[in-house]
């Protein structure tokens, strides 16, 4: 038997793109153990009895704007155009997450809003990124 070099553990995104990396580049055998009885680790999805698909540590959709991942897990399957839109429930109101401007005017009295608006604009600039406890 030959020897293998490179031991991974954990056969998640993590372990199989390095391990494919290793293989790939440096030809060297690699084994990937799990303490799990499947692979993909949070990502593990499978067909229940009906065919559905579930994914067993909760719902995972691909997202990436990094394009050497995108085309790197392109080469191992496709991918479909998905959008969605998420929205949480305050005071009544499906207001987008994350809390942007629009949510603000849904959530806030308009004058207040526009107040609040005006000083995250000076303070952080348009189209801005902000951590909610740099709000705060
Ligand atoms: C509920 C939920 C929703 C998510 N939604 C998204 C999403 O929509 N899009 C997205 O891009 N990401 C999402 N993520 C994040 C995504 O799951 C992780 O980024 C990704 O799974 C990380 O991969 P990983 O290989 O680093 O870790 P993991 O997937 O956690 O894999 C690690 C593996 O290592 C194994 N392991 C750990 N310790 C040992 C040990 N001592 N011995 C043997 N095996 C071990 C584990 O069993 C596991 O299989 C979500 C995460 C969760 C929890």
């Amino acid at each position: 038997m030959s020897k293998v070099k490179n031991l991974i553990v954990g056969c998640g995104f993590s372990g199989v793109a390095l391990a494919r990396k290793i293989a790939q580049e440096r030809k060297e055998k690699v084994v990937i153990i799990d303490i799990k009885d499947h692979i993909a680790g949070n990502c593990y999805d499978y067909r229940d009895s009906n065919g559905i698909c579930v994914h067993k540590y909760g719902t995972h959709i691909f997202h990436t704007n990094l394009k050497p991942v995108w085309d790197f897990v392109s080469r191992f399957t496709k991918g479909y155009p998905y959008q969605h839109k998420v929205k949480g429930l305050v005071d009544g109101q499906l207001v987008p997450i994350s809390f942007n401007l629009n949510s603000l005017h849904q959530v806030f009295p308009k004058s207040l809003a526009n107040k609040i608006e005006l000083c995250l604009l000076e303070k952080f600039g348009f189209n801005k990124k902000v951590p909610i406890f740099r709000i705060a």
